[in-house]
């Protein structure tokens, strides 16, 4: 299956993502991970996105496009791929679907996540992650680690990451709206979008996904 994740920046794309393309078998490509994780080798694609990144805003087009592209061409995402964060505005989405007519595949669903907007302000204030792997998130009220600071999965340290302070959460928001939320539009004029609500607990919103994904 080949299907695109949206919604706002704290819905749980990241999380459900990691659930899904297990339930799945497909590898979860997520775009701010691959940031993060130039960011941190410290190449040129990582200096060139961390300014954008940690401003809120979207790196630009020509760094993320080949980026993304780059990594839907590596061999174990042949049958099938979860994009995370990838498309976030129209001619991202443009590009996706000439890079996939080039292959003669298209997309299966795209699934939207929605949650209230005070929900994902808190969600992201408190949220803390874990050095060695972004899909182990932890919350300084909602999911607290055993001992603080450190992963219950694999005893990496837990961070916040820069652009979860407060300033540059609104930021990202406003940036989600006037950006990304417009694919939903483009997608649902292909009839992929299903919509569900990211609120309760993670395995019932990935069983609601799944459901969605009818699966
Ligand atoms: P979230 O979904 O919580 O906002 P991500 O990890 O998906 O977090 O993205 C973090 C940041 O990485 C974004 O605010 C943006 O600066 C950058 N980014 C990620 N994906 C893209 C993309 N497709 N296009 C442009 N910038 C992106």
């Amino acid at each position: 299956m080949r299907i695109v994740l949206v919604g706002p920046p704290g819905a749980g794309k990241g999380t459900q993502a990691a659930f899904l393309a297990k339930n799945l078998s497909i590898p979860h490509i997520s775009t701010g991970d691959l940031f993060r994780a130039n960011i941190s080798q410290g190449t040129e694609l990582g200096k060139k996105a961390k300014s954008y990144m940690d401003a809120g805003q979207l790196v630009p087009d020509e760094v993320t496009i080949g980026m993304a592209k780059d990594r839907m061409e590596q061999p174990d995402a042949v049958n099938g791929f979860l994009l995370d964060g990838f498309p976030r505005n129209v001619s991202q989405a443009e590009a996706l679907d000439v890079a996939l007519q080039a292959d003669d595949v298209k997309l299966d669903a795209v699934l939207d996540l929605e949650v209230p907007e005070d929900e994902v302000v808190k969600r992201i204030a408190g949220r803390r992650i874990c050095r060695n792997d972004s899909a182990h998130v932890f919350h300084v009220e909602y999911k607290q680690p055993k001992t603080e600071g450190v992963c219950d999965v694999c005893g990496g340290e837990l961070y916040q990451r820069d652009d979860d302070q407060e300033e540059t959460v609104r930021k990202r928001l406003e940036v989600y709206h006037t950006q990304t939320e417009p694919i939903i539009g483009y997608y649902q004029a292909q009839g992929l979008v299903k919509t569900i609500s990211a609120l309760g607990k993670v395995d019932e919103v990935t069983a609601k996904a799944m459901e969605a994904l009818g699966r």
